[in-house]
């Protein structure tokens, strides 16, 4: 009765803070807690399989990977996605996804968490899984801070039955080794990858007998494979990866004779995409599946939305870099019915000023008979034109229009299915325009005016 009042409670202090304008806050988390101080016990009744994720970087590109991977599986899945991972924000996960009355199982929760709060979090529940990325000092920790953190993070670990994976090429998180529980561990091969240089700090010792590591190959940072006299050394990992290397499309890599390719940027997100294949390979996911996943990991952040304007489809989706328009385009160019295109281009702040990257979108790829038309939109829609003029596609199927209303109003005399690629700025004020062209707003109008339903249009 407690968890459903501090759940209920949660909710209605949600609603609250919307409605006071402070939006998808953590405040239905902390009044959840004031209501049970130990409320993160309640992720036990609501997912069948927990996994925590904690370290210094990676957490939230770790946690939003497998869940977009178990979700591919067909798993249903509660995440604190948006990267609130102290205990009040996984508060906050627990009570959006709790339903008003009783209790909604989910295969799996996949839960970001704070380093500092693990122990706490620990305490209230504990997961089946903990993932442990790496732990890097900052500049400013003189004083052995981070040893101290993990020193906790182990002590909280000690009494438990969760199976850890923890990252073989880092000295710090190889620590937990000594806990006296089931681990696997993940590594970069040798020559795995050329990651970017990396400045050097001073956690190249061994946790055993504080001597300095010597080092086989350096990966960066500390990462590595090492070794100490004393016969601390890097474990040999349950999962490795090699020839990881990043193209236009993202970081491709091979691991156990696999090949994965992700839409990620990033040298260093190679650690965190091994990660997410190693905790859905261990949970039984299919490789074929993890595959499909990381492929189409952006293209669900991309937001492709749908919108019905006179029985035709408009798509909606962001566009901010050439890996996730090369995606919009090609899943566009799928069917070959008549279509048309537009590219809202805008170069404010949010939308990065520099446009130089929509020379690297594959254009040429629309360039087919069943395009009929290109509007070029957006306060730089000259630039937006000239890419598609050079990709070869005709000039006199090419309309520049910077206004978007105006844009969305030509397109929609053509009356063709309709594929919007929309830089950040452009995506708000064309999603407005399109949720006002719908037919859905004409008849709540003569709903609210009627006080009845009126199903008046076909
Ligand atoms: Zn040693």
């Amino acid at each position: 009765m407690r968890t459903q009042f501090a759940i209920w409670a949660g909710k209605i202090a949600g609603k609250i803070s919307k409605m006071i304008g402070f939006g998808g806050s953590t405040i239905p988390g902390v009044i959840a807690r004031i209501v049970d101080g130990a409320f993160l016990r309640h992720l036990r009744r609501n997912a069948k399989t927990i996994i925590y994720i904690t370290g210094t970087n990676g957490k939230t590109t770790t946690t939003n990977l497998i869940a977009k991977i178990l979700e591919t599986s067909g798993k249903t899945v509660i995440a604190n996605r948006e990267g609130a991972n102290m205990v009040t924000g996984i508060s906050a996960t627990i009570v959006r996804n709790a339903p008003l009355l009783g209790v909604s199982l989910h295969d799996v929760a996949v839960i970001e968490v704070d380093e500092a709060s693990l122990p706490r979090a620990l305490s209230e529940c504990q997961p089946d899984y903990l993932i442990v990325t790496n732990f890097f000092r900052d500049q400013l920790d003189r004083y052995g801070e981070i040893d101290m953190l993990i020193q906790k993070m182990i002590t909280s670990l000690q009494s438990t039955k969760v199976k850890l994976i923890l990252n073989a090429d880092d000295p710090f998180v190889h620590r937990f080794a000594a806990l006296p529980i089931e681990k696997l561990y993940i590594g970069m091969s040798e020559n795995a990858c050329q990651f970017p240089s990396y400045k050097m700090g001073e956690s190249k010792f061994c946790p055993n007998c504080m001597n300095e590591l010597s080092y086989r190959y350096v990966h960066f940072g500390q990462l590595g494979h090492y070794e100490c006299s004393c016969g601390f050394s890097r474990p040999h990992p349950d999962f490795s990866a090699e020839k990881v290397y990043q193209n236009d499309k993202g970081i491709h890599l091979l691991s156990d004779r696999e090949y994965y390719q992700t839409t990620l940027k990033g040298l260093y997100n190679a650690y965190n995409v091994l990660f997410a294949i190693s905790i859905c390979k261990t949970l039984g996911v299919e490789s074929n599946v993890i595959r499909t996943g990381l492929l189409t990991y952006q293209l669900l952040a991309g937001r492709m939305q749908e919108f019905i304007i006179d029985h035709v489809s408009w798509k909606l989706n962001l566009v901010k870099n050439p890996a996730g328009g090369n995606l919009t385009l090609a899943e566009f160019m799928r069917t070959k019915e008549e279509k048309q295109l537009i590219f809202c281009l805008n170069d404010l702040l949010a939308d990065g000023e520099d446009i130089s990257w929509i020379w690297d979108i594959d254009m040429e790829m629309a360039n087919q008979e069943e395009v009929k038309f290109f509007i070029a939109s957006g306060k730089r829609a000259h630039d937006a034109a000239l890419r598609m003029k050079y990709s070869g596609i005709p000039t006199e199927k090419i309309v520049i229009i910077p206004d978007l209303k105006e844009a969305v109003l030509e397109a929609r005399r053509n009356g063709l299915p309709t594929n919007i690629m929309a830089t950040y700025t452009c995506l708000s004020p064309i999603g407005a325009l399109l949720r006002g062209e719908t037919g859905k707003e004409k008849v709540y109008r003569r709903f609210h005016f009627w006080g009845l339903t009126l199903r008046n249009r076909g």
